[in-house]
């Protein structure tokens, strides 16, 4: 249960003063929690912190006030000079003075019995706003802040900024970001003294006072000790929980998947290839973690092209060895047929039976792939999301795989968990997340890394081009089709729009279509399954030679013989995606080439994308660099700002607190593993602040 202290926190935000389902709903957009399953609350606003300020602590007095500064003044009404009576083009004036001049405070379309309000004639009032000089006359137009002397503690000498969508004023947003802070209540310290001391950090609600009423700038930046605090709080709260969840999962296993070896070595001998170091390496970790009783979590990383595909397949086969059943779940649909095309001739080579899954297989077929995973006749299987069905049944799920896991969401890890009797989970990722991510987002999992690439690769040459010289590009293209090669040409990606896509695709198709005839091919996200697989099959095959494609083939697809990628708009793509396009090439022994193909002007950050792209192929410093360019958002989630799952903390800024929470939230759960201590009951109410509260319910489960 959640703690009774937190309630006031937990009210919807529309029970706040000022706050209609209306301004909710804008509120809601700007909120740095998920709301995808509940409506804001009070907490979330608390958590909603300013990204900058406005200083209005200069007083220069009206004579020395710069054009253009925001400044405040303590000045006296002298009088009033409201417009003609009929002409609203001329605005309301009140000309006030302090002992360095006067200044006209300028209102237009004035509220004229207001005015006269909020400054009568003869008072001392406190005004705020930017400074005007005109034909050397000092006005103010329109001052942000007015407020009489006796009142100037109402004045925000240093204002909070707050990130703000349309439709959304600042001043509603403020007042109910206060409102949710008075509900801020007195909460036990959760934190350990030690790194409170040497971290310097206030108290939450401390902190929290601190950052949304700021003394100083810097208090509203995320190295401040308040701020840091807080990302502590979440990271701690994100490491005690991911520690929960896992210490229950490895309670649940408690079988050892060991064979006699015969598959393995079957299948290696079948390769065409020897495995690399690291691929070899990664199996024996793999091996030795599904020879342990405990449950196997590893993650298994390594660049496009590094070959994950084939240690999944003899991992499988491990599987198979122990008496048990494997699946291979991949993102998209084009993508689990690849796998398939690739390990089947494999897998039936050495007597494995395997079938592939997804929403397309219907009917008897369909009926026929369930009943073999459930009497067991099948012993891999590869497929999309449709694995997680509930009509899909296991003899006995023992290996589980899941490729490009960050697509899939953590709901659809615990259904396929769900499936087997506790199945060790192997998650591949050829997106090279950096180390402190992998954190963030999976807790101490353990990770392989393959980091090398197969031998007789060949580097990829990469250039940048920009879109005036298209016409020259496609002569060469053409050139490099007749010499046999095979291009990709990515279209490119339209954030706003699906549909415009698509449509960019269709009409580069058809305006290529003049020139290289039916060696021409189109395959987009749109398309029927069986037509994709169709138009993948061409390519592979070399009935086609240059293949139009939306970013559906961003992730994973594997063309061996293709050297050319051609990349469309390329300063819209992130550079995650870039390398991820880019890796569909350089997979045989020929030598590779990517084109960047952009639009001039390019902005900054673009520049320095498709510099970092022809610099490097090295897919961890390309992460580093992509990390630096525009944050994390992109990495991992979809969120547009901030760090994906995390509502304060900052990775670029909180990284070194997020190792230090880990080590934090181990001792914590080894000392007092149900959270039944003084702090450890503290620590509940943190789970829940931060929402998550799923670690709290597992805790009493367990
Ligand atoms: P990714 O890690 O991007 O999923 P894949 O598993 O698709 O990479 O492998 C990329 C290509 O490299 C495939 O064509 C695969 O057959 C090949 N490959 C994998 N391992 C080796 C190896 N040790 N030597 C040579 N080629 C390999
Ligand atoms: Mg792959």
């Amino acid at each position: 249960m959640r703690p009774s202290l937190l309630d006031p926190l937990f009210v919807p935000i529309t029970s706040l003063a000022g706050v209609g389902p209306k301004i909710a709903d804008l509120i809601a957009k700007i909120v740095p929690a998920d709301l995808s399953d509940r409506p804001a609350r009070a907490a979330d606003l608390v958590f909603t912190l300013p990204n900058s300020v406005i200083d209005r602590r200069n007083r220069p007095g009206i004579a020395l006030a710069p054009s253009g500064a925001i400044v405040t003044l303590e000045v006296t009404v002298d009088r009033h000079m409201p417009p003609p009576r009929g002409n609203k083009s001329v605005p309301y004036r009140v000309y006030a003075f302090d002992e360095t001049g006067e200044i006209a405070l300028t209102f237009f379309h004035a509220n004229a019995s207001w005015l006269e309000r909020a400054l009568p004639v003869g008072e001392e009032v406190i005004v705020s706003g930017r400074m005007e000089w005109f034909n050397g006359r000092p006005s103010m137009v329109h001052p942000d802040h007015i407020a009489r002397k006796a009142e100037a503690g109402s004045l925000p000498l240093v204002e909070p900024v707050y990130p703000l969508t349309a439709g959304l004023s600042p001043k509603v947003l403020r007042r109910a970001i206060g409102q949710a802070l008075e509900r801020v209540p007195e909460m036990p310290e959760w934190q350990d003294a030690d790194v409170m001391r040497r971290q310097t950090f206030p108290a939450m609600r401390d902190a929290l006072q601190r950052i949304h009423n700021p003394a100083d700038p810097l208090d509203v930046s995320p190295d401040s000790a308040a701020w840091r605090r807080l990302a502590y709080d979440e990271f701690l709260a994100g490491q005690i929980s991911l520690a929960l969840v896992r210490a229950t999962v490895r309670k649940l296993s408690g079988r050892p998947l060991t064979g006699d070896g015969k598959l393995i070595a079957a299948l290696k001998k079948a390769l065409p290839y020897e495995l690399t170091r690291s691929q070899t390496e990664a199996l024996t970790e793999i091996d030795a973690d599904l020879q342990k009783p405990e449950r196997m979590l590893r993650l298994l990383q390594g660049d496009v092209g590094s070959g994950k595909t084939v240690v999944a397949l003899l991992s499988m086969a491990r599987a198979v060895e122990a008496g048990g059943q494997a699946a291979l779940m991949a993102p998209t649909e084009i993508l689990a047929r690849q796998h398939f095309a690739s390990i089947s001739p494999l897998a039936e080579k050495v007597g494995l039976r395997i079938a592939v899954l997804t929403g397309r297989e219907k009917g008897r077929e369909r009926a026929d792939i369930l009943a073999g995973l459930e009497n067991g006749e099948i012993n891999l299987v590869v497929g999309t999301h449709a694995l997680f069905q509930e009509t899909v049944q296991f003899r006995d799920l023992a290996l589980a795989v899941i490729d490009e896991q960050h697509r899939f969401g953590v709901h659809q890890r615990l259904a396929m968990t769900a499936k087997g009797d506790a199945p060790d989970m192997l998650v591949m990722t050829a997106t090279p997340i950096p180390r402190t991510l992998v954190l963030t987002a999976f807790g101490d999992m353990d990770v392989s890394r393959l980091t090398e690439k197969p031998a007789g690769r060949q580097p990829i040459r990469t250039v940048t081009l920009p879109f005036d010289r298209l016409n020259e590009l496609v002569g060469r293209m053409r050139d490099a089709v007749a010499e046999g090669q095979k291009v990709y040409w990515i279209c490119p990606l339209v954030e706003e729009s699906e549909e415009v896509e698509l449509m960019s695709a269709e009409e580069r198709f058809s305006s290529l279509k003049p020139v290289f005839g039916d060696r021409i091919g189109l395959v987009h996200g749109r398309m029927k399954g069986a037509e994709k697989d169709e138009a993948m099959r061409a390519f592979k095959e070399g009935e086609t030679r240059i293949l139009i494609a939306t970013t559906v083939i961003e992730v994973g697809v594997d063309v061996p013989d293709a050297t050319i990628i051609v990349i469309e708009h390329a300063e819209r793509f992130g550079l995650a995606q870039l390398h991820q396009l880019r890796g569909r090439v350089g997979r045989g022994s020929k030598a590779s080439t990517c084109v960047l193909l952009y639009k001039d002007p390019l902005g900054e950050t673009a520049k320095r994308r498709l510099s970092v792209m022809r610099e490097t192929e090295d897919g961890f410093r390309i992460a580093e660099e992509d990390l630096k360019l525009r944050g994390e958002g992109e990495l991992l989630g979809t969120r547009q700002s901030g760090t994906p799952g995390f509502q304060v903390a900052r990775i670029e800024a909180h990284a070194d607190l997020l190792e230090i929470a880990r080590d934090d939230a181990r001792l914590l759960l080894t000392r007092d593993p149900e959270l039944k201590t003084e702090r450890g009951q503290a620590v509940r109410t943190l789970l829940y602040l931060f929402g998550r509260d799923e670690a709290v319910r597992l805790l009493r489960a367990g």
